[in-house]
């Protein structure tokens, strides 16, 4: 697999250090509030990128830490803890925070297919780890005590910036004109590692240690945890494409330093997804979660369609309007989909979908091309070699990585014209024309059929776009008692 390692700034082939086995590392999110579809555009990709790993017979794990303390209201050092600001919002304490958005994170990932990580580790529980490592940077002259708290000595590195050869001065580190600077800082870029209590005094959560009662640094905790459950030698770094500086940066630094040798290759960013007028922010408006989404009558696999349409490493730009395009296209797969027959009782035909796994296989390999693997099951649907059972082997197979729940949603509207073809026109009967063709009869049942779910479910946003697709496809709805009829203008 060839993937773009931003450290150092091309595609690389894909090597792990021991063999078949990947250590993989994503930083998790700050559990302050709920994840914004943003957030979770950056874990719906490294999803991907962890499956296509496994797809291609790598014997993955896969950690991720929860901010749970720690990272302050500006990724440098200054601001307010986020964790606290979010318990004096709700009136609640930052343990019963942490707990109610973790488990809110998860809820969302569940909704988004977005698989959990072999380990999942809150910050909060790795504070021994973090003074070990602490006490080591200040044994070995890379970090200093200033003003009750510890510093990393950015002047130490051979190279501090690797991400990017920016001049130091283009870099608002410690330098944002509504922050004052930090005095006890030697050089600009240097951060801390362990605040104490001169810092906050409201700080909630606070542990004794060597340099006084206090609390760790944002960027500690994913040095410390990366190691402690994958070791000394990380194959593949994930996050948002905001992490690289200067959480990342100072992750490589902490960590190097410590371990004396290169820590992790590979380098793998997502880019933001955006909002017209610009960053989607917490705060900022409308704020977009999954649950607004369900609100609206989406289902989140087609935010995880729209997001697999784009390339990980380009921006994306949300609207409603490009989700309706995702779910009219999310769909249109379904109803052709459920236009295959899956009691045909043939076994598929392995030989012949070789050439169709091999192309998936290859848009994988080239940097993770989702949109080009997405092409791979539109192939399947044309194939002319292909019998229905091997059209639904290799989707299921495609599914492993992508993740959609076409197969299962298909079988689901199959489901649904059984029930509704066996309860007769008592229950809900669909009037196709007469001289209609039979390709587009069977997409439009199969989607009148996820309209009729919807109305059941009272879904009706969900059954007003279903509407409005096919009237744009040219198909006029007449609902009557026991059914619709349609016809094509
Ligand atoms: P946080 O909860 O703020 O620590 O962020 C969780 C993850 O979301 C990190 O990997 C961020 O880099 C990523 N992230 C933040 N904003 C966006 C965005 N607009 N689009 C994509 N990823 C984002
Ligand atoms: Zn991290």
């Amino acid at each position: 697999m060839k993937l773009y390692n931003s450290l150092t700034r091309r595609k690389e082939i894909f090597i792990p250090r021991f063999g078949n086995q990947v250590s993989m590392y994503t930083c998790g999110p700050t559990v302050y509030h709920f994840a914004h579809i943003g957030n979770l555009r950056s874990y719906i990709m490294e999803d991907v990128l962890e499956k296509a790993l496994r797809y291609e017979g790598y014997d993955v794990k896969r950690v991720m830490n929860i901010t749970d303390v720690g990272h302050l209201s500006s990724d440098a050092d200054e601001g307010e803890d986020k964790m606290l600001k979010g318990a004096r919002r709700e009136h609640k304490t930052v343990l019963e925070i942490a707990k109610y958005y973790t488990d809110a994170f998860f809820a969302d990932c569940g909704k988004l297919n977005i698989k959990t990580p072999d380990v999942v580790e809150p910050a909060t529980n790795c504070i021994d780890d973090y003074i070990e490592m602490v006490s080591t940077l200040l044994e070995k002259g890379y970090a200093y005590p200033a003003g009750g708290n510890i510093y990393f000595d950015t002047s130490k590195l051979d190279k501090y910036y690797v991400f990017n050869d920016f001049a130091e001065d283009d870099l608002a580190v410690g330098v944002r004109d509504d922050v004052e600077e930090d005095n006890n800082k030697r050089n600009k870029a240097d951060f801390v590692l362990w605040f104490t209590k001169s810092k906050f005094e409201d700080q909630a959560l606070k542990w004794d240690s060597p340099w006084g009662v206090g609390y760790p640094g944002w960027h500690i905790e994913c040095s410390c945890i990366s190691k402690k459950h994958l070791g000394e030698y990380l194959d593949l770094h994930c996050g948002g494409i905001d992490n690289m500086f200067p959480h990342h940066t100072n992750e490589i630094a902490q960590s190097e330093s410590y371990l004396g040798h290169e820590w992790c290759h590979y380098w793998f960013h997502v880019h933001h997804l955006n909002t017209n007028d610009g960053k989607m922010s917490k705060s900022k408006g409308e704020f977009l979660t999954v649950s607004l989404l369900e609100e609206k009558g989406y289902d989140p696999l087609v935010y995880r369609l729209f997001c697999l349409q784009s390339h990980y490493r380009k921006g994306l730009v949300f609207t409603w309007e490009n989700l309706d395009n995702a779910a009219a296209t999310y769909n249109k797969l379904l109803s052709r989909i459920a236009g295959l027959n899956p009691d045909t009782g043939a076994t598929p035909n392995l030989e012949a979908a070789k050439a169709y796994q091999a192309k998936f296989q290859k848009a994988l390999d080239n940097d993770l091309n989702t949109s080009m693997a997405i092409t791979s099951i539109y192939d399947v649907l044309k194939g002319k070699d292909l019998d229905d059972a091997t059209k639904l082997f290799l989707l299921e197979d495609f599914d492993r990585v992508l993740s959609l729940n076409l197969v299962q949603a298909a079988a689901k509207v199959r489901a649904a014209g059984k029930t509704a073809a066996a309860s007769g026109s008592d229950e809900y009967a669909i009037h196709a024309p007469a001289d209609a063709d039979p390709v587009l009869a069977e997409e439009v049942n199969a989607l009148l059929l996820l309209r009729y779910e919807a109305r059941k479910n009272k879904n009706w946003a969900e059954s007003d776009r279903i509407r409005d697709e096919l009237k744009a496809r040219g198909i006029e709805l007449k609902d009557s008692k026991n059914g619709v009829n349609w016809t094509k203008t």
